[in-house]
């Protein structure tokens, strides 16, 4: 006897948790569009498309502006592999887990790493960035803007990038939690490369990462002596595809792509000031809501929480991953528990997105209360 396979059915959850975010049905339905060639006009058009609406939401001019096929992993590992030489010299400003992740990728690809760490939570003095890079002869920065394990939020990223370069350094920024959630200038900042996810603050679904790079990053990339180590995600090769001689590289994930243009386009229709103060506003609710139930927020300067991903403390006495299992069972809501140092001591609560509205803030408070209290 074989197995029956039924029809797919998963419950209907209620994403609050780091990614992925709520799907708008719009999104959703974009995907039904038929599949299409990658090299027809009609796609073409859409990829045009997306590259206009990213250039927007990132609020940057870069030419080369585009997304790579995976999740923000991906696009993280598309810039360090472009940029990368064996041996070249990494400044890695580690405050988390996802700033460890860079390190090791920088690593990986033989880069000489350098790590400048912070205990999670904290963040970094831009002053503190700005006297490390000034004393090493270092190629890249790397550093997280959101930093999801920990839910603290880098300040002063512009002077952190006016330092680098003036070291002769390039600024690589984590802006996978931020990107349409919270600001993010990568113009006005001068960042040199700035990388996201689709699944996070857009909403749209896994499987397309937005990039994009500075004619800085753009010369040091042209500037290698060895082409980067992982054709797939090899930016020149993708930006050709993306713009000036559309040709094959890897077949482009269509409806993936049909989906994240129709979450960029709602992105643009609700207007990204408009959007911040959303993620803002929903997110003091949360912060205030939390704290009236009782509870700590791990990051105490409220100015350096990322309104889109927030953390905090489990109370004394509780199994948090029970807690977490019953929010799921009986609320059908998602959200996480911490990572690595902060793993059993804290909950990660994202507000990114769809996922990010009243009526869900209202219902995981609720929730909490009579999982905690009642
Ligand atoms: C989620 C996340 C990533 C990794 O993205 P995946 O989509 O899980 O591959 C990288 N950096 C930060 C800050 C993230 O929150």
């Amino acid at each position: 006897m074989s197995k029956t396979f039924h029809d797919l059915n998963p419950s209907q959850r209620i994403l609050l948790g780091p990614g992925p975010s709520m799907v708008h049905p719009r999104v959703l339905r974009s995907m039904a569009t038929p599949v299409i060639g990658y090299m027809d006009p009609d796609f073409l058009a859409i990829m045009a498309d997306v590259k206009d609406l990213l250039q927007q939401t990132f609020q940057t001019e870069n030419d080369l502006t585009l997304a790579v096929p995976g999740t923000g992993t991906s696009a993280m590992e598309a810039a360090i592999s472009n940029l990368v030489e064996p041996g070249d010299k990494v400044l890695a400003c580690v405050q988390g887990y996802f700033g460890e992740r860079l390190a090791e990728m920088g690593e990986r690809h033989g880069a000489d790493v350098t790590r400048l760490a912070r205990d999670w939570g904290d963040v970094f003095e831009p002053k503190a960035i700005e006297s490390a890079v000034s004393e090493g002869e270092y190629k890249l920065v790397t550093l997280v803007h959101a930093e999801t394990s920990t839910g603290a939020l880098q300040p002063g990223i512009s002077a952190i990038a006016r330092a680098c370069h003036q070291a002769g350094a390039l600024l690589v920024l984590d802006c996978v939690t931020s990107l349409g959630g919270v600001a993010l200038e990568v113009d006005a900042w001068d960042v040199d490369v700035a990388y996201s996810a689709g699944q996070k603050c857009l909403s749209g679904v896994p499987g397309l990462s937005p990039i994009t790079l500075s004619a800085r990053a753009v010369k040091a990339i042209g500037d290698r002596s060895t082409p980067p180590s992982v054709f797939y995600l090899d930016l020149n090769l993708l930006d050709r595809y993306w713009g000036s001689s559309p040709a094959y590289h890897h077949t482009a994930p269509t409806s993936t792509m049909y989906a994240l243009r129709e979450a960029l386009r709602m992105v643009q229709e609700e207007g990204l000031e408009a959007r911040l103060a959303r993620h803002m506003a929903n997110a003091k609710r949360l912060w205030d809501g939390l704290e009236a139930l009782g509870l700590t927020l791990w990051v105490e300067d409220e100015s350096l929480r990322i309104p889109s991903l927030t953390t905090c403390r489990v109370p004394e006495g509780f199994d948090e991953a029970k807690l977490r299992a019953r929010l799921r069972d009986e609320f059908n809501v998602e959200i996480a528990g911490g990572f690595g140092p902060l793993a059993g001591k804290i909950w990660r609560i994202g507000l990114m997105g769809e996922s990010s509205r009243h009526e869900y803030v209202t219902l995981l408070l609720g929730a909490l209360r009579e999982l905690l209290i009642d």
